[in-house]
């Protein structure tokens, strides 16, 4: 039997093959709709870009063998991703999903999956043992972000998954701020892994892409009917960006994480910052699961600077420069975001603060510059 490939060598070369036109080594960018057949329905595999196009299979083909899975599926956006795992569902079902999850999910769930008849609960998973009192007959799916956004919450999949074993209910996890470089949440049990590749796997802050993971084949079957039938595909631009984005994958996980550990540590000790939320530290409330399912603690971290106002936390993101105030996260340039203002904005105060999203907080996705000018960086603006 073959020997399976580590994973950095998995990231150049996991389900890739040389093109069978002329041998190209880079996957060409198959900028078509649709492919000549020689009779009706005799042809090449391709039939329809919708359908399949030879430059997505080599993006689907990599993201599944990074992910230990068998099928791979990408999409126009995470959100497309996401929408598509949904659609599995029917009018009735029910699915509990963790309470601090991505925006952008918590919408898609509330105003347009409530309206299509499929039921929500959100609930603090990094506590389990509400879990298992939430799952009724109707439960169908459990939706699982780890670590969440800002807050860096860690939830045990593996735990997770064995309770929804027992009921026979799908485990989905979104693995976007994670990556399978750090954790493989289908080796912990879950039964299927999406990302926004529009982050880290892409990691260059120039495509909006999507994908899905899964290693059952029937739930494979279901998922590229609804991918063909809805149709919200990649294009073969953005998979070839993606799949080169791909490649450096693992190098830049592990300097994202070095930086981020770095930084962590400089900020729990100024003097003008309360708290530092990153999973690395023993005190955090969940470190024992995520050194344990994660390689390492990721390039996010959260803090909240000692003044507690919006005010200074705006004056604080004003004075950085290479932080770049933005939206998104992942990558190779230092990103930061104020929360109250940006990401939960549409939420009431009072619902942010439920939450732990205070009025400073300041959420950093550490790049990989080096080290050092990011914390003068920092320095500079907190004094
Ligand atoms: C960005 C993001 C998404 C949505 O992905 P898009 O590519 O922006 O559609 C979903 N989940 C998480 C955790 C994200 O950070």
């Amino acid at each position: 039997m073959k020997k399976e490939l580590n994973f950095n060598s998995k990231a150049i070369h996991g389900g890739q093959e040389p093109d069978i036109g002329y041998g190209a080594v880079m996957p060409p960018i198959y900028q078509t709709s649709t492919f000549a057949q020689d009779t009706p329905g005799n042809h090449k595999g391709y039939a329809y870009a919708r359908s399949a196009n030879p430059t997505r299979t080599a993006l689907e083909n990599s993201v599944a063998s990074l992910e230990n899975g068998a099928y791979g599926l990408a999409f126009a956006s995470g959100m497309a991703a996401i929408d598509a795992i949904l659609k599995l569902c029917q009018p009735g079902d029910e699915i509990i999903a963790v309470k601090d999850i991505y925006g952008g999910s918590f919408r898609l769930f509330t105003k347009i999956y409530e309206g299509y008849g499929i039921k929500f609960s959100f609930v603090e998973m990094h506590s389990m043992h509400t879990l298992e009192d939430l799952i009724s007959s109707k439960t169908k799916m459990i939706w699982v972000e780890t670590p969440t956004n800002p807050l860096l919450n860690i939830v045990d999949i593996k735990t997770v998954s064995k309770v929804a074993k027992k009921h026979s209910i799908l485990v989905a996890v979104d693995n976007t701020f994670a990556t399978p470089y750090l954790q493989q949440p289908l080796n912990l049990g879950a039964d299927i892994v999406m990302h926004s590749a529009t982050k880290y796997l892409g990691g260059h802050s120039d495509v909006v892409v999507g994908a899905v993971v899964v290693n059952n084949k029937m739930l494979a079957d279901k998922l590229y009917f609804i991918q063909n039938a809805s149709g919200a595909i990649c294009g073969p631009m953005d998979a070839f960006l993606t799949l080169r984005g791909i490649k450096t994958l693992h190098v830049r996980m592990q300097r994202h994480a070095e930086n981020t550990a770095e930084i962590a540590k400089y900020l729990k000790h100024h003097s003008k910052v309360t708290k530092v939320f990153w999973p690395g530290f023993k005190s955090h409330p969940n470190h024992k699961v995520a050194k344990a399912q994660m390689k390492a603690y990721g390039g996010m971290l959260s803090f909240i600077p000692k003044t507690n106002t919006i005010e200074n936390a705006t004056n604080i993101l004003s004075k950085l420069k290479l932080f770049t105030l933005a939206e998104s996260l992942g990558g190779v340039e230092s990103l930061v975001g104020h929360p109250a203002t940006m990401s939960h904005g549409s939420m009431s105060k009072e619902e942010r603060e439920s939450r732990g999203i205070v009025d400073a907080l300041i959420r950093l996705s550490v790049g990989i510059e080096h080290v050092s000018d990011l914390i003068d960086d920092l320095e500079q603006a907190l004094r």
